[in-house]
């Protein structure tokens, strides 16, 4: 019997490094450092964590971050009125308000306060309606990242099956889209799908992106499938885990990123490029 084959590791840190690399050479040719905004609203340590991230890497590519950290019981008001503040700031290219918000804040009312040229999260409804209609100007970082994670693997989306597994706003819906806008033959799961696992076996791209660790297993996985897994869950351990359970999957698939290491760096690089594109837009508006 042939011996099982392991799946080739899609790695979302040399794909995001490469990516960060190429967006220097843009950064020189606009002759400043774009401005992004990060408003942190509320002590969630999990958001704490990701808004380092984002700072960090912003600084390491040269970008010059500005973070806002409110307390958790800031009103919705005072929310507004920073955001009013940054989209009339001409140092600020993008602007980036950390989800979830807490109770007393309406996301969505929060979301449309951006402008949508500096909507680097990609979550405006005219940014979604854009992407919706096959015309997408700033598109969610983590989808995006995504349909670059399967760029460097080199596979054509153009006529394959694809699953997303999820239906958010922030990752199943818009990655369906540009899934689709790609030519992908498109199915979204989701909580109420009947029979996963069928679904999951005949994707040829299989985008996991439920938020539940290690739910698709391997035996769900068709062979030489590409496994992307957005999923980030903590475990009781502390440890990390995604929503595919790697040990099984990563022997029947073609490709299959690992977590950590695999969408999230990604993310991070596609909100440095949203900037520097929201910034090169209103350089030449
Ligand atoms: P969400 O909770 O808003 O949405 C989860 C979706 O999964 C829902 O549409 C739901 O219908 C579906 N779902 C839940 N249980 C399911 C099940 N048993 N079977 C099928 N579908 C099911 O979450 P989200 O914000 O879309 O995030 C999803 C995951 O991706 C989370 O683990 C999150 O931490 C992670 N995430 C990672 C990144 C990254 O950069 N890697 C970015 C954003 C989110």
């Amino acid at each position: 019997m042939a011996a099982e084959s392991e799946a080739r590791l899609l790695d979302g840190k040399s794909v995001a490094a490469a990516l960060r690399e190429s967006l220097a050479a843009r950064v020189a040719q606009l002759g400043y450092a774009p401005g992004l905004a990060v408003v942190l609203v509320g002590d969630d340590p999990a958001s704490a964590i990701y808004v380092r991230n984002k700072e960090r890497a912003a600084a390491k590519a040269g970008f010059e971050s500005h973070v806002f950290r409110l307390s958790a019981d800031t009103p919705e008001a005072d929310l507004l009125d920073l955001i009013a503040r940054l989209n009339d700031d001409p140092a600020i290219d993008g602007i980036l308000v950390q989800l979830p918000l807490p109770k007393q804040i309406r996301a969505d009312r929060v979301i449309r306060a951006i402008d949508p040229a500096k909507d680097v999260d990609g979550f405006h409804p005219e940014n979604v309606a854009a992407l919706a209609l096959g015309a997408p100007r700033l598109v969610p970082c983590t989808p995006r990242g995504v349909m670059k994670l399967l760029e460097a693997a080199g596979v054509a989306p153009r006529g394959a099956r694809a699953l997303v597994v999820g239906r958010s706003g922030i990752v199943g819906r818009p990655m369906a889209q540009l899934l689709l806008n790609a030519d992908a033959t498109v199915t979204i799961a989701h909580s109420r799908t009947r029979d996963l696992a069928a679904e999951c076996r005949r994707a040829e791209i299989l985008v996991a992106a439920a938020g539940r660790p290690r739910m698709i297993a391997g035996n769900w996985v068709a062979p030489g499938a590409v496994v992307i897994d957005v999923g980030i869950n903590r475990l009781a351990d502390g440890s990390l885990a995604g929503d595919v359970d790697f040990a099984s999957a990563s022997k029947v698939a073609g490709w299959i990123t690992p977590v950590p290491g695999g969408v999230g760096p990604m993310t991070i690089a596609c909100l440095l490029e949203n900037t520097l594109t929201a910034a090169e837009a209103r350089r030449t508006a």
